[in-house]
């Protein structure tokens, strides 16, 4: 008999566990939350906070006395307590301090969203998604670091879409207490609170601590009874006010970010600045510098020395910029505390002699006050060159000091439940400790390890889980063409077809409709009976997006034609869950955007764990990947054309991919009815793109080309 006592420490090792997002990259943990309580687990969006709230403790302690379930809730909780103490990290060391000397080391990370789960609305889209991913990789490289962001009650919007195709917004509200959220509080259990002045009111919030397996994440909140009513909401949306509530966020985001992190006595040596909106974090540093006594100069410099500007964007209507009268309002107090006039202010947000001076760009203050910056691909790396220049009149264009740093994914997040008890069972779990080493994926995508018949087999099962999470989703969903649920669940997509993927926002740049920009091209190829084709899409379009509202209109009806139907599908409300299925089991990932606006996109590395492949515009990311054998690639590279010749040839170049090359190999099947060819490139992925697209090994270079610069061979050393 296990006594009380022993059930006890369990439990409360459970619920520690349950507030350490850590679950969300351990498949392991999560089936046990999922089995305590099913339906609850379904209808939170995966929530084990909520599932520990539904079961009575008089529950939980018959189901610890049931041997299998104990037995395993303690191999999890040992793993996990093994991870959080563990001390032979590949960064640890910066975190170490000696007798009389600090830790050399620790980041404070700042960003306006942060997608680190579905049951979490506090992102948007990919620059949520990657820093979430950001966070999660420092954590397991035991990178010192603590993030920033805002505690969006509201979130972004949950899409539905009615019986005409139209995108229908909602946005329910989350009570905090229901998910893995903690308010910050000092010895005597009050909240923590710090104001800014915004305008000539003192605006106040408090903070909600997110623990991320060894990384921390405040979220800052404005909903606190001490304010009026009106900035009561300031915080509540993401992305959703005009430009007033937008600098009024930002304030809180930066100037805000500082002084709670100071509130804790936490005290960063890297201040990084996750693109443009967080990018006041700057100001407030040299506030204290400047109150502190330091010349202008001297504080600017100091500033910089701690700072790192990351910018995503590469078309100007992009970045951040507000009206200076804007500015002027709502900074005016600020610079006078901080000892600067509005003119000193205002000069760190334009380019002198510019002919937009009458607007503050949030990225101009980040590179003016950042001893380095970076884009997020090659080719981003030279278009942001070449957008912000004027900022640099001495310097040649390669001199710009903006370099490239490419994004990732963290592959144990986005690895499906199957695809993570497939790589345990192949290399006895070591494959999450090289994540970033090519020599070991080159011996793990070998045919001694695993059979082309076992990847084949792996396939299989994702598109099967697949294609019935649709079927189950069809269900709720009106939006199907009509299809009842009875219908749906027999007749919608088929377990042996070709699936392809799109899935993205609903930007115009993306061009969701241009595989269909041919109707009758696309009806032979999806329809041919020996080698058919089906594809899913799914994408919110911003509330304000007429055109990307219209594309997805556009597929709808698409849908809805009786040549697409049952082979075109597009599910609602885009987010992580359905991305993690849809990434898993899409046998080809499709991309389409207008060069070069696809910064650097990441949801095609999300596939290459689960054995998916890409077909892809060579823009971002797959322009530096793409090596002719680990997926395909689509379009051309002469940009000097009008639009519409620029879009109808990428459209005929990917139909000619697609019946030339791709459909060809997805159906050319040896005597055991394995396709070898489609397999070799399954291989090549694995060996060429799991290792490298990943936030591992971009957490790795952001720590030692940018965090700590010095750390290079010492980081590289421990890794070996
Ligand atoms: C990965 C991801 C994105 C980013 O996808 P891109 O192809 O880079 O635009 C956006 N939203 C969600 C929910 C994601 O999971």
């Amino acid at each position: 008999m296990k006594t009380y006592a022993e059930n006890d420490l369990i439990l409360k090792r459970l619920r520690t566990l349950a507030y350490n997002l850590w679950w969300t990259w351990n498949p392991r943990a999560q089936a046990l939350f999922e089995e305590l309580s099913p339906l609850t687990w379904d209808s939170t969006n995966h929530n084990p906070v909520a599932v520990l709230a539904q079961c009575s403790e008089v529950e939980l302690r018959a189901c610890l006395g049931g041997v299998l379930f104990r037995n395993r809730t303690l191999a999890v909780l040992d793993d996990f307590e093994h991870y959080m103490h563990a001390r032979k990290t590949p960064f640890g060391h910066l975190a170490e301090s000696h007798p009389g000397k600090a830790a050399p080391g620790l980041v404070a990370y700042f960003c306006a969203e942060y997608g680190l789960h579905e049951s979490l609305p506090f992102y948007s889209g990919g620059l949520g998604v990657l820093a979430g991913d950001h966070v999660k990789s420092a954590s397991d490289l035991g990178v010192p670091f603590v993030g920033i962001g805002l505690f969006y009650r509201q979130g972004y919007f949950q899409q539905r879409i009615d019986t005409h195709g139209q995108q229908q917004e909602s946005y329910p509200t989350t009570d905090p207490a229901t998910v893995p959220v903690e308010l910050v509080r000092d010895p005597s259990g009050k909240p923590i609170l710090s104001s800014v002045t915004i305008g000539t009111t003192v605006v106040q919030f408090q903070g909600w601590k997110l623990n991320v397996g060894r990384s921390t994440l405040y979220l800052l909140d404005t909903d606190v009874p001490e304010n009026v009513e009106h900035f009561r909401g300031l915080t509540a949306l993401a992305y959703g006010g005009d430009m007033s509530t937008r600098i009024r966020q930002e304030i809180v985001l930066g100037i805000g970010g500082v002084r709670f992190l100071r509130s804790l006595g936490i005290a960063p040596t890297v201040f990084h600045m996750n693109e443009g909106h967080a990018a006041f974090l700057t100001l407030e540093l040299l506030r204290e510098e400047l109150t502190a006594g330091s010349s202008k100069p001297d504080a600017e410099n100091h500033v910089r020395a701690q700072c790192i500007f990351t910018t995503h964007t590469p078309v100007p209507a992009g970045h951040d910029r507000f009206p200076n009268d804007l500015v002027e309002y709502t900074l005016k107090p600020f610079a006078e505390t901080a000892h600067l006039t509005m003119n000193d202010l205002m000069s760190y947000g334009n380019v002198a002699n510019s002919p937009s001076n009458h607007e503050f760009t949030m990225t101009i203050l980040g590179l003016k006050l950042s001893r380095a910056a970076n884009g997020v691909s090659k080719i981003h790396g030279e278009i942001s060159r070449f957008m912000w220049k004027d900022l640099y009149p001495d310097l040649s264009l390669a001199k710009v000091p903006i370099g490239h740093l490419t994004n990732g994914v963290h592959i144990p997040s986005w690895a499906n439940r199957v695809t993570w008890e497939f790589w345990e069972r192949h290399n006895s779990h070591k494959w999450k400790e090289h994540l970033n080493d090519p020599d070991f994926w080159h011996h793990i995508a070998d045919p001694s390890v695993v059979t082309d018949e076992e990847l084949w087999y792996l396939r299989y099962v994702l598109r099967r889980q697949l294609i019935e999470f649709v079927r189950r989703r069809a269900e709720r969903q009106h939006a199907f063409g009509g299809v009842s649920g009875e219908e749906a669940l027999h007749h919608l997509l088929s377990f042996d077809t070709l699936t392809i993927g799109f899935a993205r926002r609903f930007a115009p740049y993306k061009r969701a409709p241009l595989i269909f920009s041919d109707v009758a091209r696309a009806q032979r190829l999806f329809n041919d009976p020996a080698r058919p084709v089906q594809i899913l899409f799914a994408g919110k379009a911003h509330p304000r997006d007429a055109e990307g509202k219209e594309f997805l209109r556009q597929i709808h009806d698409v849908t809805r034609e009786h040549q697409f139907f049952g082979r075109v599908i597009v599910l609602e409300n885009y987010d992580i869950n359905v991305a993690r299925h849809l990434v898993s089991g899409c046998d080809v990932w499709l991309n389409t955007p207008r060069r070069p606006l696809e910064a650097s996109g990441t949801s095609g590395q999300k596939v290459a764990i689960n054995g998916g492949l890409n077909l892809s515009i060579l823009d971002g990311w797959w322009a530096e990947a793409y090596n002719g054998k680990n997926g395909w690639a689509i379009g051309g590279s002469e940009d000097n054309l009008s639009q519409e010749e620029i879009d109808k040839r990428d459209a005929v170049s990917l139909y000619d991919v697609l019946e030339n090359d791709l459909i060809p190999a997805f159906y050319d099947r040896d005597k055991n009815g394995v396709p070898k060819k489609w397999i070799a490139r399954i291989r090549n992925t694995m060996r060429t793109i799991v290792p490298v697209y990943n936030t591992h090994r971009m957490v790795s270079e952001y720590a030692t080309k940018y965090y700590f610069p010095g750390e290079k061979e010492l980081g590289s050393k421990r890794r070996s």
